[in-house]
């Protein structure tokens, strides 16, 4: 069983902190979804493209596509992580635990996450 502790630890594995998140950020430095709006957003702005004028929303997210719920090979998987600003990444948070799955899909459009109706 994953527990709430279990969870959080993964975070602070240095295979995250040192590796997997820096990497991700360099390879991917502008926020996935704003670009899909045209915005280019490198933590400086809002998902609206305004000027962030709150300091401590002015970062990028590395966000998990679908979400590991404290499975391991999940959370490690670099393919499993998309870049997202502060605005982008509540909504996509808010939408996930209002449905309870994931809507990204794979290059073949289908569903990535194992949670989605189409997978089940
Ligand atoms: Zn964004």
């Amino acid at each position: 069983m994953t527990t709430r502790s279990d969870y959080h630890q993964l975070y602070n594995l240095s295979a995250w902190r040192r590796q997997l998140r820096p990497q991700h950020l360099a390879r991917e430095p502008l926020c996935r979804a704003c670009l899909r709006r045209g915005i280019v957003n490198d933590g400086s702005l809002t998902a609206s493209g305004e000027r962030q004028t709150n300091p401590r929303r002015r970062f990028l997210a590395v966000d998990h596509i679908v979400p590991h719920r404290g499975d391991r090979a999940l959370f490690l998987d670099p393919e499993n992580l998309q870049t997202l600003c502060p605005d982008d990444h509540d909504r996509n948070k808010q939408r996930l635990e209002a449905r309870g799955y994931s809507e990204e899909r794979g290059p073949d459009g289908w569903p990535l996450d194992p949670n989605h109706p189409a997978n089940r």
